[in-house]
């Protein structure tokens, strides 16, 4: 299956791209996946509620809880590369990976609560996973949670949380068997958020926004039916529920095409002494260059979403796709800011600053996409080691 060269694709793109234009509230001013201003919150809880209803998000989802009968995972791509190309606003949060966790894992009752409140977005999720200890190294983590009668009391420091700020409920993964092997004693949970002993303090990051926080539980009192899965199986919950993460790729490439378009016209403005930037032939090769790697990356990230489609996929797919994207993102941006001269020192806030100060702001947050869903070092480790079986390193 090719998804770039379907007529009833581009019917339903067609389709799509009208939706957001018509009803699509506010548009990402920023680049990158960042938590929206919370004076926006309610009206994005409002448009989610429409592309579910519209039959534009959780397609895949059973029929019972509002899927599709027949979901054509490409359709899904085609979602995230318009809502992307559009800059307009998705699913924000965990929403996707906690679906993936409680229709997988969860129980009748999970379900029958927490999808409903997901689809119409009375709940906002947030994935508090990671720690100051326990990013790359996640098995590691040491949030404790411990049964008590009927409920568990957590109690450890989760970080970098994104939208933790607007979230109701909490994707939690917390330690239940200190004792046991590292993986096993891991336990996944659904955490009410405005739970007495949950503190939420933002992150401010360097590109001036506060998108993350650090989330610490302090005796926080979690009901025994908020256990998703088995207590001690939170490791395979987890990896289950990434599986729903993968229409963020397409969205990804979609985003990166957009700003080749911005370099052609950054490149083709008259520069201070009249000429183009791109009469510099150094500079046409190296715009030439990022053309050939970004349109590599749109082509690579269809052949994935076009496997993972056919259920061919293989689990290394997204990590190659990822380290690719996210380096010759990082290329682009700054070529944007360099593209600029002198005026590449202005940014957001500048009433001159070129383009609203976007590339200064988007290579600033680019780094971003090289650390997050694991740093790009470790998922060289992992191509190296299950796509092209070299030799496994030594772990301590
Ligand atoms: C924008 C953004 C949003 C995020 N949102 C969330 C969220 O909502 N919820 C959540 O739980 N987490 C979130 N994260 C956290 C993210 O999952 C972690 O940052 C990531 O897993 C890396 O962990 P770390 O930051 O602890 O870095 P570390 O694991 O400490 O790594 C530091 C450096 O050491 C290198 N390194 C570590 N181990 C190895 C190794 N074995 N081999 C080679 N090099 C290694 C890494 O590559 C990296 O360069 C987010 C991160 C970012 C950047």
């Amino acid at each position: 299956m090719r998804l770039d060269t379907s007529a009833e694709l581009d019917t339903f793109r067609a389709e799509v791209r009208s939706f957001i234009h018509t009803h699509a509230p506010g548009r990402k001013t920023h680049a990158g996946v960042r938590a929206p201003a919370a004076r926006l919150v309610p009206e994005l809880r409002c448009w989610i509620a429409r592309l579910h209803d519209a039959g534009y998000l959780g397609r895949s989802w059973p029929t019972e809880y509002g899927g599709l009968a027949d979901p054509r995972p490409e359709y899904a791509f085609v979602v995230a590369e318009e809502l992307a190309r559009a800059r307009a606003w998705g699913q924000i949060g965990a929403g996707a990976l906690a679906s993936g966790a409680l229709l997988a894992h969860g129980t009748e009752e999970q379900k029958r609560h927490f999808l409903p409140r997901l689809r119409s977005g009375q709940d906002l999720w947030c994935q508090l996973f990671s720690e100051p200890e326990a990013g790359s190294d996640l098995a590691g983590l040491r949030t404790r949670a411990r049964q008590e009668g009927d409920h568990f009391v957590v109690d450890g420091q989760k970080v970098w949380t994104t939208n933790a700020q607007h979230a109701d409920v909490g994707y939690l993964l917390a330690r239940t068997d200190p004792d046991g092997p590292k993986t096993r004693g891991i336990t996944a949970f659904a955490l009410d958020m405005r739970s007495p002993g949950v503190e939420i303090r933002p992150l401010r990051e360097i590109t001036g926004t506060a998108d993350f926080n650090e989330v610490f539980l302090d005796g926080v009192r979690v009901p025994a039916d908020r256990v998703i899965g088995e207590v001690g199986q939170g490791w395979r919950v987890a990896g289950a529920s990434l599986a729903q993460e993968r229409g963020s790729v397409a969205a990804r490439s979609a985003e990166m095409l957009n700003d080749l378009n911005g370099l052609l016209e950054l490149a083709s403005a008259p520069g201070p002494a009249g000429a183009p930037a791109s009469a510099d032939a150094a500079v046409r090769a190296r715009l030439g260059r990022l053309a050939a790697r970004v349109h590599v990356a749109d082509l690579m990230s269809k052949a994935v979403q076009s496997r993972m489609a056919a259920g061919t996929d293989e689990p290394t797919d997204p990590a190659m796709v990822k380290v690719f994207y996210s380096e010759t993102n990082l290329d682009a941006v700054s070529l944007g800011v360099q593209l600029q001269g002198l005026d590449g020192l202005l940014t957001e806030g500048d009433d001159r600053a070129v383009a609203g100060g976007y590339w200064q702001d988007a290579l600033l947050y680019a780094r971003a996409y090289t650390i997050a869903g694991g740093a790009n070092e470790v998922l060289r480790t992992t191509i190296a080691e299950r796509a092209l079986g070299l030799p496994r390193e030594p772990r301590s």
